[in-house]
């Protein structure tokens, strides 16, 4: 699949890289594979109250607590086990175990409230639930709502906690000696099931095998490519772990891959200045991992300084759009030319499709673009009208389709959703992009319903289904408008019952007490006689975006 050196043949875009080879291992033994090297060392560490474990203890603790899943609780293997925590220095033992263990991880946002939680916990059919002490009572209402009496394991995250009542402690489980026979684990066993709307409606449960979770780590861990420092047992690389590690970016770059080359993650269980600033300075971190608003804030946070930067030798950024000038305001205050590189992925691709690369990324035909495809991936961009049409060429707008081994095997329960995700077998990313002569990739804009807040996946299906939900509504739809600090926000448009009038503060409060805080509104909300629909009644997003520029006028 070489191409050329730039990657590009009859309008399929390749990485132009030789093709890297994938063990065939569990997520678990790929992780754990050079740890003899790096045992005694730290592996993750809170940053805000200093807990912390070794590789070592991650190991015991990995083991311990996938055979307690197994033995106390009796899962079986392929049960699917929710994870609803933060960013903790647990989090690896937690996946890792129950990974061991032949479960399979569905990662819940630890800000959602109990209506999402409980969506979540009844579509993955989790049988368990792993969440914080203080979280339990948010895990509680959601198995009550979901009507499902399933154990709930807690974490203390602060000494001397109780566990609430009714709860196992993790630490007890993660320290009680304990081993299951070998469970055989094929790759192509499925590992994760996060959450993703995909290109309309929904969130859905997204099918990540071992093999998928695996290759995207070695396609990122290709030398031309980089996305990492390497630690040796003399230097230990420090990554921050801010970016949570429910989300597939997390999961794979910081959680599972930084594991895998003996880094320490420092974690940060939310993203707050105080935080983020105390840990940038107590841990001088090498590799920074952030999604725009964070390099917005550390581009215009006064309290920092260059020196405040001088361990940083890369940044990575990814989950939606950084643009050149934003990216070239943290230069400036960096006062360095630190790598600034781009990652372009989705959940249902593990994350990574492509990358810009350390050779690039200062290029000028590379500037503003999400750079080139990682090894063993290719992509085209086809008229998203006839997506199984011929491939459109350089300079040629249109969706971008990917083929790789690290895309999902499909959506949890949904035959039709994979019809329409999928066309001749190569996967839709819903996000329309050009390619230039170099082969380089640049996103212009998105043809999925998606919503992204701070970089965190908003569904307007959610949202229109909670709002058609309120008293004298008759109809709605939500679009995403941009927002300064936060990429986007929604915006609805509501219809009233006729001879009714909508109290939309009420209807703010309603749909806030359903919703995480990102979810939220904060686009405003239109009233409007009728919401525009194509004859098979499918809401014509486009025209409400262009309804929206004339509203601004
Ligand atoms: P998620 O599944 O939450 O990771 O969201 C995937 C979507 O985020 C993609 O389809 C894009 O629309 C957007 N996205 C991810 N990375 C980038 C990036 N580097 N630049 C622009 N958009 C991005």
């Amino acid at each position: 699949q070489r191409g050329n050196a730039t990657g590009i043949r009859n309008g399929i875009v390749s990485s132009g890289l030789e093709d890297v080879v994938v063990p065939e291992i569990p997520i678990v033994d790929y992780v754990f594979e050079n740890i003899g090297k790096w045992e005694h060392l730290v592996a993750a560490e809170c940053g805000v109250t200093g807990r912390k474990y070794t590789y070592g203890q991650v190991r015991t603790k990995t083991k311990n607590f996938g055979a307690a899943l197994r033995r106390k609780f009796k899962l079986e293997k392929g049960d699917v086990v929710a994870i609803v925590l933060p960013n903790v220095p647990e989090f690896p033992i937690v996946t890792l175990g129950a990974l061991r263990a032949g479960l399979i991880c569905t990662t819940v946002n630890p800000i959602y409230t109990p209506d999402e939680v409980s969506r979540q916990l009844t579509d993955s059919s989790a049988k368990v639930i792993i969440t914080l002490n203080e979280l339990w009572p948010l895990a509680n209402a959601a198995a009550n709502l979901a009507k499902k009496n399933i154990p709930i394991i807690t974490i203390n995250s602060q000494v001397n906690q109780a566990t609430p009542q009714g709860a196992a402690n993790f630490s007890e489980l993660a320290d009680a000696d304990n081993d299951i026979p070998a469970t055989s684990i094929s790759s192509e066993d499925l590992a994760f099931l996060p959450y993703s709307s995909g290109t309309t409606g929904l969130p859905k449960g997204v099918q990540l095998t071992h093999a998928n979770i695996v290759t995207n780590s070695v396609q990122i861990d290709h030398p031309e490519v980089k996305f990492s420092l390497t630690s040796t047992p003399d230097h230990q690389d420090i990554c921050n772990g801010v970016l949570p590690l429910f989300h597939i970016y997390g999961f794979t770059v910081l959680c599972m891959f930084q594991l895998r080359i003996g880094a320490r993650l420092i974690t940060l269980p939310k993203f707050t200045p105080e935080y983020y600033v105390g840990s940038l300075k107590k841990h001088k971190p090498h590799m920074l991992y952030v999604a725009p608003p964070i390099a917005i804030f550390l581009s215009k946070f006064p309290h920092l300084t260059s020196e405040d930067f001088a361990s940083v030798r890369g940044i990575v950024n990814g989950a939606a759009s950084l643009g050149p000038l934003d990216s070239q305001k943290l230069i400036e205050k960096i006062k360095r030319d630190v790598p600034i590189l781009q990652g372009y992925g989705l959940t249902e691709t593990s994350p990574a499709v492509s990358t810009t690369r350390l050779n690039d990324y200062n290029k000028p035909e590379c500037i503003g673009s999400i750079g080139r495809p990682v090894p063993n991936t290719v992509v085209k961009i086809v008229n998203p009208d006839d997506p199984a049409g011929g491939a459109l060429g350089p300079n040629e707008l249109g969706e971008l389709l990917v083929k790789g081994p690290q895309v999902m095997k499909g959506y949890f329960h949904r035959p039709e959703e994979n019809e329409k995700a999928f066309a001749d077998g190569w996967f839709r990313t819903g996000d329309m992009m050009y390619y230039n002569e170099q082969g380089f990739l640049f996103v212009k804009d998105r043809l999925k319903e998606l919503i992204k807040v701070k970089g965190f996946q908003v569904a307007p299906a959610e949202l229109e289904e909670i709002i058609r939900d309120f008293p004298d509504v008759i109809d709605a739809a939500v679009i995403g408008i941009p927002h300064e600090a936060y990429g986007e926000c929604p915006r609805a448009y509501v219809v009233p019952r006729p001879n009714t009038k909508i109290d939309v503060q009420k209807l703010n409060d309603y749909v806030n007490s359903k919703v995480a805080n990102y979810k939220q509104l904060k686009g405003g909300v239109n009233v409007v006689e009728s919401i525009p629909k194509n004859p098979s009644g499918k809401i014509l997003r486009r025209q409400l975006k262009l309804m929206y520029e004339k509203e601004k006028k």
